[in-house]
């Protein structure tokens, strides 16, 4: 067995990491973290630390570590058929049963789900069939897809457009000419501090509305947006957003994609976030909990509208020019099949809806009242603390403070991950859904105690 010295050499030596500090990486400014094994929310590293991780992943893990029906059905279906191809109509048992599964499961108007491998591919493959669907119907120049600041749809071309963090785009080129952004529905950072919640929805769907009609409606083809803002702090929408921005979006027919990478398959103790919020999508976006990780898959849903469309262009034009090698791959497919089992048989979508919010509402009880605490806010099992320097008047932390970074590190060498968010001083919280109310307090309690050695009063 290599040495933890051997291996962290290796790392630095061969390992592009996503989403890291390269040059401090190769240079060895910043731990290799080797993560050995996991069950239930917790992981344990190399060195047999063990960690509540409070976060379940990257927000994916959702049925817990260590799941053996799913690494069970993944053995047996690489035993039997570890590859064939979806292409003119290929499948396999678990492809065929997983695309009913999720049907069964989706919010009403739903027609066809297309299987990828990860949530951004999956939204690069929305926005095509977008454009599919607006060519077919004769509408070239309807195009356009109107995404939000602050959004996170994934970092490819597309889908690192999309996403509307300036870190995704810095120095890449991004975004790309058709994607436009608007207004993110985050009350507690809206500029004008006076302006009440309805007025502030309002503002909102007006934004978007004077943004349409800029452009002209002709040419705008969707709207892409998380039911709950994710990567881009953990931000519930004030109460009647998703019918206001969906009455403009009628009104000047533009489809709605819902992204659901993280609310799909429960995380807001609904099944759907769409089904959460009233939201009636065109296409939805899944990915993360469709296999809690077990295995890489996403996919698209594809509602009774656009997939009419769909049905008649390959009428007019012949087979879809769409697809990769790795599409409804078997072993993704036979984890999801097991995956969605297992949230059924444990209960546990019905375990996030319940102990999601005694999460939130504990830590709002420990930390509301602390001077650098401006929000605590959280919608299901999705919870965060948003830190300043200033509750009033109104005042971020420098960025160049690290506040949320240096939270999060003390959080984890006391043993609980919390996500320090990419923009802002923001601790996120996505634990597995069977995370029990002793396991909250748990992660309350190290952060309370981090926010002590961090911020003290
Ligand atoms: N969409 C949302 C809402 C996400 O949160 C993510 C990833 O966090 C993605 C898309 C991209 O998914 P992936 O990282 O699997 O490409």
């Amino acid at each position: 067995m290599l040495r933890n010295d051997e291996l962290a050499a290796w790392d630095r030596e061969n390992f592009f990491h996503p989403s890291t500090h390269l040059a401090q990486h190769a240079r060895g400014e910043t731990p290799t973290r080797v993560i050995q094994k996991g069950k239930g929310v917790f992981i344990e590293d190399r060195d047999g630390k063990r960690m509540l991780d409070a976060f379940a992943g990257l927000y994916c893990v959702n049925v817990g570590y260590g799941r053996t029906e799913i690494a069970e059905a993944i053995a047996a279906q690489a035993h039997e058929l570890a590859y064939y191809h979806s292409y003119v109509g290929h499948g396999t048992e678990a492809s065929i049963t997983l695309s009913k599964m999720v049907l069964d499961r989706a919010p009403s108007g739903m027609s066809k789900v297309y299987f990828g491998l990860g949530g951004s591919d999956a939204n690069e493959t929305n926005i095509k069939l977008v454009w599919y669907y607006n060519n077919i119907r004769g509408l070239p120049e309807k195009k356009k897809i109107i995404s939000r600041w602050r959004g996170y749809h994934g970092s490819g071309l597309v889908s690192g457009s999309l996403t509307g963090l300036e870190l995704y785009h810095k120095k890449f080129d991004l975004p790309l000419s058709p994607i436009l952004h608007t207004e993110a529905p985050y009350y507690f950072r809206r500029a004008d501090r006076a302006m009440s919640e309805a007025d502030f929805v309002a503002d909102c769907a007006a934004k978007l509305e004077e943004l349409i009609e800029a452009e002209g409606a002709h040419t705008i083809a969707a709207f892409i947006g998380e039911p709950v803002l994710g990567t881009g702090g953990i931000v519930p929408p004030p109460a009647g957003y998703w019918d206001a921005i969906q009455a403009v979006l009628s009104k000047h027919d533009i489809l709605l994609i819902a992204d659901e990478v993280v609310t799909g398959f429960g995380r807001l103790g609904t099944m759907f976030g769409s089904d959460h919020y009233g939201i009636k999508p065109d296409i939805i976006t899944i990915a993360k909990g469709l296999t809690s990780a077990y295995a890489p898959l996403s996919g698209s849903i594809i509602g009774d509208k656009v997939w009419k469309v769909l049905e008649q262009g390959t009428d007019e034009f012949g087979v879809i020019g769409h697809g990769w090698t790795y599409s409804a791959h078997p072993i993704g497919a036979a984890a999801g099949v097991a995956n969605l089992r297992l949230l059924d048989e444990l209960n546990l979508v019905a375990n996030a809806g319940e102990v999601g919010p005694y999460l939130t509402q504990t830590m709002r009880e420990a930390l509301g009242a602390h001077p650098n605490v401006g929000e605590v806010r959280g919608e299901g099992l999705l919870t965060a603390v948003e830190f300043v320097k200033s509750r009033d008047p109104h005042e971020a932390f420098d960025a160049s403070e690290k506040v949320g970074m240096r939270l999060s590190a003390a959080m984890a060498s006391d043993g609980v991950i919390a996500r320090a968010m990419p923009q802002g001083d923001i601790l996120g919280y996505a634990p597995p859904f069977c995370l029990t109310r002793e396991e909250a307090d748990q992660i309350v309690a190290a952060t309370v105690r981090a926010v002590e050695q961090i911020l003290p009063r």
